[in-house]
């Protein structure tokens, strides 16, 4: 495996999110794509906020989630993933 850059990382997990939303372009999906295939601490970054927008989905499809439901969810997680 190729060594990454540490500043790929943030750029990646910056862009995690319009990544998800499919805001990006074509160019810069393969980046990040490419990246989480490479990278395993951003792909579990990446699991994280995935799992946070299926759940978002999930309970309320129309709204933004509030900030402090994206906090909760992602304590949730962590918290079952250290188990
Ligand atoms: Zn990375």
């Amino acid at each position: 495996m190729r060594r990454l850059a540490e500043q790929d990382c943030s750029v990646v997990l910056q862009r995690v999110t319009a990544f998800l939303d499919h805001e990006l372009d074509g160019a810069s999906t393969e980046v990040i794509r490419l990246h989480l295939e490479a990278c395993e601490r951003c792909v579990e970054d990446f699991d994280a906020e995935h799992a946070i927008k299926q759940l978002v989905n999930r309970c309320c499809p129309e709204e933004k989630a509030p900030q402090q439901l994206r906090v909760s969810i992602m304590t949730s997680i962590t918290t079952w993933r250290r188990g």
